[in-house]
């Protein structure tokens, strides 16, 4: 099956004062599914996390000041010799963490100056709000999770900061297998090129059993801006990201042609729906995506969060079969 030839038709509902908040949501052609819920148990935690409280820092934090010149980026070894060669060398590191602590103290006694931001106390006030407003107010549900998880939801979101799919949708624990990664894309089936997405979603359709995959592109999107801007040929600035949003290239093909002439924003804007439906497409290569939408277990569903004007918008995957033909 092609990843492009599927026909989508996103809906246009928008707010009609940009810039302003506003409560509105749209949702568009939502496809009607019966779906049945399965659980399944708890993977137990990979045995290199440390199952101790985080906070106690064993060891003053090293600053990686020399981390991008000297750590190899072919091999997992190389890595690692790279990160010796760093630690045997730390002494030489002295100087540097005694400049970083002289201009920390002197920012510190300058009045009127921004307080530095301690990440640490960050995270542990982070996660010392969650657990008095939220974890212990609710025992069953933590208590629920400690047997295992059985999400109804499988959503691809964006890594970008203002989009969490937690926040917008306000997913509680348990509701949502996520998968984020730049442009919320999900790239057609291969093996060896994309085992990670690729394991996700074999995860979350057999053996969690998801009922509902929703992949959720959302406004000013950077991946979708370099998707639109990239050249289309010639060598690569970038390591990993304009290989990686080429996942999405149909959609800015199909743009160009729709709406060549529109500024490169409203391109963009139009784009970060068409990527979405690329993505859809790109779910069927899935053999276990297309069984469950054949079984009625399984149905697929585009969304977009413009954060600009506070609306969201979903629609489903216009997904039919062909009637059978006679020989
Ligand atoms: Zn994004």
């Amino acid at each position: 099956m092609s990843a492009t030839a599927t026909a989508f038709t996103p809906s246009t509902c928008f707010t009609a004062s940009p810039r302003k908040p506003s409560s509105s949501i749209c949702f568009a052609r939502l496809a009607n599914n019966s779906q049945s819920s399965s659980p399944s148990s708890a993977t137990p935690p990979p045995s290199l996390i440390r199952n101790h409280p985080v906070f106690a820092a064993p060891a003053p934090l090293i600053t990686p000041t020399n981390w991008a010149g000297d750590m190899g980026s072919e091999s997992y070894d190389e890595a690692i010799a790279a990160l010796k060669k760093l630690l045997s060398e730390k002494e030489d590191l002295a100087p540097v963490a005694a400049a970083k602590i002289e201009q920390i103290t002197a920012q510190l006694s300058t009045p009127g100056t921004k307080p530095s931001f301690d990440p640490v106390e960050r995270i542990k006030t982070g996660f010392a709000k969650f657990k008095t407003e939220k974890y212990l107010t609710n025992p069953a549900l933590y208590d629920e999770l400690s047997k295992g998880q059985s999400p109804k939801f499988m959503v691809f979101a964006c890594s970008d900061s203002r989009v969490c799919p937690s926040h917008v949708l306000d997913f509680q624990p348990g509701e949502a297998f996520v998968v984020r990664n730049v442009a919320n894309m999900v790239p057609p089936f291969d093996k060896v090129k994309y085992a990670g997405v690729g394991s996700a979603i074999e995860y979350a359709v057999l053996h969690l059993k998801v009922e509902q995959i929703v992949v959720i592109g959302h406004s000013r999107c950077g991946g979708i801006k370099g998707l639109m801007t990239f050249p289309d040929e010639g060598p690569h600035t970038t390591d990993f990201i304009e290989e990686w949003v080429k996942v999405c290239l149909p959609a800015k093909s199909k743009v160009r042609a729709d709406n060549g002439s529109a500024t490169l924003d409203a391109q963009c804007d139009t784009c970060e729906k068409e990527a979405v439906n690329v993505s859809l497409a790109n779910l069927l290569t899935y053999p276990f995506v297309r069984n469950g939408l054949v079984n009625k277990t399984l149905a697929l569903k585009g969304g977009h969060y413009d954060f600009v004007n506070g609306t969201f918008e979903l629609w489903g995957l216009d997904f039919s079969l062909s009637p059978p033909t006679s020989a």
